[in-house]
């Protein structure tokens, strides 16, 4: 049977790496300070959001809330972001994806200063991550990086497949694991054999918003399996992509969902929020 990665209890490691830091800058009279972009109303975004405001003010990071209505312009909220970077509290800047259609997500985030970045989906910060030499990296990427250097697996050298290839978690993650020495391969829609694919795997990174997309028998036997997925079942339960059962017969080691991924999220954001106060202070 797999080993769980717990990444509620690891996530709690880190807030607690996160309120150290913190509390060191608030010696110097630094408070790292969030603000947390929300236009109209998205009930799953909202229970994030309120989960980072919350978390961040338990690590000692203030977090500063914007919650616009649903048909603010998109020069408003350019405006807003303008603001934003201008004002000294202010070390990180986050916009709550989705937007609505009316708004261009692209020309938002071109607009946050890459030094205040720290959701990591800057072309800036993306350029130097595929550099190897990164600032902020997107939370989720790096919250599986920080549980599978947990997991002990040996990426140098390894096969890393990851399934899916959005901007904000499959991309990134190959970068990371590909600057980790690991031969890399990144799967979509489009990819031929899939299961065989999966099968080569010593380490699978699922990221694709299917139930149970992954079954047992496309993992190999020993493998790592991150299940970055979140989906709702027919029960209305949260679950992975990947058949957790089945898998965890299979795999050395295995996040669970929820209890997984997810936390690593919120805890890594907070790091990069304090790691953009340090960087802007030159601390
Ligand atoms: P996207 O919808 O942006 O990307 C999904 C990817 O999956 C795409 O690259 C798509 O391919 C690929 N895909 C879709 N169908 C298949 C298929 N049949 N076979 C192979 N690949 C397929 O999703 P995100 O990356 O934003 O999120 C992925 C999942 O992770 C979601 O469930 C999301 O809720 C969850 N998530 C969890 C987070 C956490 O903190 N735990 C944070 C962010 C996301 P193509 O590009 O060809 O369309």
């Amino acid at each position: 049977m797999a080993k769980i990665l717990n990444g509620k209890a690891l996530a709690a490691t880190v807030r607690d790496e996160v309120a150290a830091e913190s509390a060191a800058l608030a010696e110097q009279g630094i408070t790292p300070g969030i603000a947390v972009i929300m236009v109209g109303e998205h009930p799953a975004s909202a229970v994030y959001v309120r989960n980072k405001r919350r978390a961040a003010q338990k690590v000692g990071v203030t977090s500063f809330d914007n919650d616009l209505p649903a048909d603010t312009s998109e020069a408003a909220l350019l405006a807003l972001v303008d603001k934003l970077n201008d004002d000294d509290a202010v070390d990180g800047i986050l916009v709550q994806l989705p937007l609505p259609d009316h708004i261009d997500a692209d020309k938002v985030l071109d607009r946050i200063r890459p030094d205040k970045d720290v959701d990591g989906f800057h072309a800036d910060n993306v350029g130097r991550l595929s550099q190897g030499r990164p600032r902020f990296v997107a939370a989720t990427p790096k919250g599986c990086m920080r549980l599978l250097q947990e997991s002990g697996a040996e990426l140098s050298g390894a096969n890393a497949v990851i399934v899916g290839r959005s901007n904000i978690v499959g991309k990134p993650m190959a970068m990371l694991l590909t600057n980790a020495s690991a031969t890399v391969t990144v799967c979509h829609s489009r990819t031929r054999d899939l299961p065989d694919v999966v099968r080569s795997a010593d380490i699978v990174v699922a990221a694709v918003g299917r139930e149970k997309m992954i079954q047992g028998d496309w993992v190999k036997e020993g493998a790592v399996v991150i299940d970055v997925g979140i989906n709702r079942n027919a029960e209305g339960k949260l679950v992975g992509d990947v058949d957790f059962d089945a898998v965890s017969e299979r795999a050395s080691a295995i996040t669970p969902v929820p209890g997984g991924v997810g936390p690593m999220t919120i805890a890594s954001l907070l790091a990069n929020t304090v790691l953009a106060a340090r960087l802007r202070r030159g601390k």
